[in-house]
């Protein structure tokens, strides 16, 4: 199969770790699959050198040569998938106070690599990252792929490529601004030869940036055409940050994989048809637009936080703010009528850490549970072109997988939860999760970390 043939050359997967080898079976479980089917209690899944091999009932134990893990009742589901997520956000992070002294150039970098131990704490297997600052994503999974720490299997755009706009000018090192049809093109083949798995234009203006508009598009249709068709023809994926209606209509038109943000979508059902029509992937990133908004780790926008905190001040500029506060009421109507019009979603925090939250504000969109859940494991596994691997609990896929203390279709908020999220396997080996820790209040992510 071509998709398979592809895929097995993304830079993601050759830095997986080694898979843990040998079968272990992994019984007693409530089994959220991750397809959308009914939870099966009295479940169990057999892994063999980090493949799922088989999924069945408890009392299906294999005959021999069988490490046995009892989950005890506890739900099994896929590893979550963020489809959408900036590790490196928050840059330069920490602000140190004036007068302090100045960060180092390196300190940055280990910042994020516990940006993603924290990630893969909170069940999160896999991620796309949408853009970093300068080399800091390729390196912190490079020193992963040589095991200097556990984190969530990294898919990178590169530099995202955008028309010369101002926002090569807010974000340093997370551009590559090309113009005219051969600089799209090259631009496209810069990101490979750097490593990419996917490529990421700005087909309009980003609203975390006060001098961009996200009318009209950015880019012209034979840009963008082209660059779909490079990637494309070089077995790469296409994912598209849209806002304005012009060009998110250019990104749906000219054949972009995954549409990141599209808030407006629901004013243009025929869009939205046409995305469901061909099985591409809406990323409605809810929780940027929370974030710009000032409202904290609040779950419904109009009401407190469910983290018990007050939500923070604002800190982007007003003008942001506003539009954010507009920008979401529009992103919950698109929601709603996405799932109407049977778009395939993804879940796309766009933060880090908490990443979950975006589950649990789909849900509070229009959702429900269990639509929920699949965006954000099998949805987010076909975003990343990546759903013959990773997404569900089935024969044939790496065996990712999530193990949580309570029953996530009843009461999803346990994902946000550290001492609920028991174990996290990646590719069988069981990597974190309050089972292996002895004090898990104590080990959970320091809260710097987890924005
Ligand atoms: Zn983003």
């Amino acid at each position: 199969m071509v998709a398979a043939l592809v895929s097995a050359r993304l830079p993601a997967l050759l830095a997986d770790p080694p898979p843990a080898p040998g079968r272990r079976w992994l019984t007693n479980a409530r089994l959220v699959d991750g397809t959308g089917a009914a939870p099966r209690d009295g479940s169990a899944v057999l892994v063999e050198d980090g493949r799922i091999v088989a999924v069945a009932g408890t009392g299906d134990v294999p005959s021999a040569d069988v490490e046995v893990l009892d989950l005890g009742g506890r739900t099994l589901l896929p590893g979550l998938i963020d489809a959408h997520v900036h590790l490196s956000s928050s840059y330069p992070h920490p602000q140190p106070a004036e007068g302090v002294e100045p960060i180092y150039p390196g300190t940055h970098a280990h910042i994020v690599a516990a940006s993603a131990r924290a990630v893969l704490r909170m069940g999160v297997t896999t991620v796309r990252d949408v853009g970093g600052f300068g080399d800091i994503i390729v390196e912190v999974r490079q020193a992963m792929r040589y095991g200097a720490f556990r984190g969530p299997r990294l898919l990178t755009c590169g530099r995202i490529v955008s028309p010369t706009a101002p926002g090569g000018r807010f974000f340093p090192g997370m551009y590559r601004e090309a113009d005219g049809a051969d600089d799209v093109r090259r631009a496209v083949r810069e990101q490979i030869r750097y490593g990419a798995d996917f490529v990421k234009v700005m087909t309009t203006g980003a609203r975390s940036v006060e001098l961009e508009d996200p009318h009209p598009a950015q880019l012209t249709r034979e840009e963008l055409r082209v660059l779909v068709e490079e990637a494309h023809r070089q077995g790469y994926r296409v994912a598209a940050h849209c806002e304005g209606l012009a060009g998110t209509e250019l990104a749906v038109e000219e054949g972009v994989d995954t549409i990141e943000h599209g808030m407006y979508l629901a004013q243009r059902p025929d869009l939205l048809e046409r995305l469901a029509a061909d099985g591409r992937i809406l990323v409605p990133t809810l929780s940027c637009l929370y974030g710009v908004a000032g409202l904290g780790e609040a779950v419904q926008p109009g009401s407190a936080s469910t983290g018990g905190a007050e939500p923070p001040a604002p800190t982007w500029t007003p003008l942001l703010v506003e539009l954010a506060e507009h920008n979401l009421e529009q992103a919950r109507l698109t929601v709603r009528a996405a799932r109407e019009a049977g778009v395939t979603m993804a879940m796309g925090f766009d933060w880090k850490g908490r990443n979950a939250l975006e589950l649990l504000r789909m849900i509070d969109a229009g959702l429900t549970a269990r639509e929920a859940l699949v965006a954000a494991t099998a949805g987010s596994a076909r975003a990343l072109g990546l759903e013959d691997r990773l997404g569900t609990v089935e024969p044939g896929k790496l065996a990712d997988l999530l193990v949580v203390d309570g029953d996530p279709l009843e009461e999803p908020e346990l994902l946000l939860d550290p001492d609920r999220i028991w174990l996290v396997v990646q590719l069988g080996a069981p990597a974190v999760g309050a089972a292996l820790e002895r004090s898990p209040s104590v080990a959970a992510a320091p809260a710097a970390l987890t924005r």
